[in-house]
């Protein structure tokens, strides 16, 4: 018996508390990583409404989910009124039926066939402003967020 026991034990661990608990995430759960991780939604990205109605008691704000997807993507979730994100999940359903494989399934989103990479843009004030290309959908949707959450 040659090699004996290694006393080491727990060591202290390294780079490894990014990682993300797997995708076996619940509704719930995914909605409330969102909260911890953004906080509470209080207005609208799409109306850019602030105020709640009158008279109403539960939140009229809410963190919706941008592919339908249900990623632990900043870049996944957007804040929208109960009347806009009725609105979008709408549209949601219709636009799944046609999404090609030209695009992400995010807003601003879009594969760039000759650099092999996801290309993040917005629009604003009716121009087209270029966020960087990134590897993954979800890191351009991801800087595609961030970018809105400052406008
Ligand atoms: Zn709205």
């Amino acid at each position: 018996m040659g090699k004996g026991r290694k006393g080491k034990g727990r060591h202290a661990m390294g780079p490894e508390n990014g990682k993300w608990v797997g995708d076996a995430i619940s509704y719930v759960g995914v909605h409330s990583w969102i909260k911890r991780t953004l906080g509470e939604p209080r207005m609208c990205q799409e109306c850019g409404r602030t105020r709640q109605p009158k008279g109403m008691k539960k939140s009229y704000f809410e963190w919706a989910n941008v592919s339908g997807k249900y990623l632990r993507v900043v870049g996944d979730w957007k804040r929208l009124c109960a009347k806009c994100h009725r609105i979008m999940d709408r549209h949601l359903v219709l636009g799944r039926k046609k999404s090609s494989r030209n695009t992400s399934g995010y807003k601003g989103v879009s594969w760039e066939k000759d650099r092999k990479k996801w290309g993040a843009s917005v629009e604003r004030n009716g121009k087209h402003i270029r966020l960087g290309r990134f590897a993954t959908k979800e890191e351009a949707a991801q800087a595609v967020a961030k970018y809105r959450l400052t406008e």
